[in-house]
């Protein structure tokens, strides 16, 4: 019987990842988020699917990053690391920055200059990270961190790092411990692709340990101007609003190509338009507001349920991997601006069509 208290990932999962009793473990208490039967969106596509949200956006610093980050930063730790590094479309600027404060480690993160979300800015920002503008994208980014951390006694803690991917398949534990079993197709958006790699990692120990008998198709889907895995080339220069997708250079590419091919799934593409019409209808429709990039997997769902590639009754898994207060600005740019009246009663019972 597991302890009822929740105290993070690497506490509820250690059996399946490298940690021993020494490790000392960083955790803000991520992981544990909601599993959420999303009613109004399967009536909206006509009731031939059972749909799941993960809600990723519900961990501390409101991304799926926090999951690899309790392993990466712990396991720095344990090594005697001082200082971890990473490149960043904002979200594992945060994390890192909020889980080597934990610990009282030094954090420093490369940006891609004027790419990134003032959501996530703020946070790698007040956690006291070293934040370092890059005139360059998120691929030059990374290539800079991979050459300094080769060189220098600093922890690179991008999904390269193998601790990250660890952490980070502990997601699907949590689905199949909610369902009892594993879903049909588990759909994602795919940027440097670890998360995929993570998730498909996951099931098959999973499965392998005899806590599932089957095992999902992944169903991963890039921006349709990011989508170097879906058109078999690097892009050079990325461009779509999903900034946290805006990768033209994956990292775990071969590892994604082997999660969608082992498991006979695919890795597609939604254009800009499909991911903002997915955006809205998981937050008009559900009441979950996530960040654009996030709704690059449900998008991918309408678009392949539409052309009738779901088997009826098929049971899918989104993962929702953040949380839209990340990127506001861009929630107000698709939505209807307030519209201004005076002070008075009338006025906005009027406005109201009483
Ligand atoms: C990092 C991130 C992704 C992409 O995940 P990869 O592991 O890079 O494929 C998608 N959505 C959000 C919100 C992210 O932060």
């Amino acid at each position: 019987m597991n302890d009822p208290i929740w105290r993070g990932v690497i506490d509820r999962y250690k059996e399946y990842l490298p940690v021993t009793d020494k490790t000392p473990i960083v955790t803000l208490f991520e992981g544990n988020t909601p599993l959420i039967e999303a009613k109004n969106l399967m009536r909206e596509l006509g009731n031939n699917l059972r749909i799941y949200l993960k809600y990723e956006g519900l961990n501390p610093t409101s991304s799926f990053k926090d999951r690899g980050m309790t392993m990466a930063v712990s396991k720095a730790l344990e090594e005697g690391s001082r200082a971890v590094m990473c490149a960043s479309t904002g979200n594992t600027s945060a994390s890192a920055a909020a889980y080597a404060a934990r610990c009282g480690m030094q954090c420093v993160v490369l940006i891609p200059e004027g790419a990134i979300s003032l959501g996530k800015l703020s946070q790698a920002m007040m956690y006291g990270a070293r934040v370092v503008a890059v005139k360059g994208n998120f691929d030059q980014a990374l290539d800079l961190v991979r050459e300094i951390t080769d060189r220098y006694p600093i922890t690179l803690v991008n999904s390269i790092n193998p601790y990250r991917i660890e952490g980070q398949k502990t997601g699907a534990f949590e689905i199949c411990d909610v369902l009892s079993q594993a879903p049909d197709y588990h759909a994602i958006p795919v940027g440097n692709a670890g998360n995929i790699t993570a998730y498909w990692k996951g099931y098959k120990e999973y499965k392998q340990a005899g806590k599932i008998d089957t095992l999902p198709k992944m169903i991963g889907f890039q921006a349709a101007r990011s989508a170097p895995i879906v058109e078999g080339r690097v892009i050079e220069h990325p461009e779509t609003i999903a900034t946290a997708i805006r990768i033209g250079n994956p990292a775990s590419w071969k590892k994604a190509e082997e999660a969608r091919d082992e498991s006979d799934g695919l890795i597609d593409k939604v254009t800009d338009s499909e991911i903002i019409k997915a955006y809205k209808m998981l937050a008009h429709l559900e009441g979950i507001f996530v960040e654009p990039a996030s709704a690059a997997g449900v998008a991918g769902v309408i678009k392949l349920n539409k052309r009738g590639y779901f088997p009826k009754d098929s049971l899918v898994v989104c993962i929702l991997t953040g949380h839209g207060l990340k990127d506001p600005d861009r929630a107000v740019k698709v939505s209807e601006p307030p519209v201004v009246v005076p002070a008075r009663l009338e006025k906005v019972v009027e406005l109201l069509g009483y």
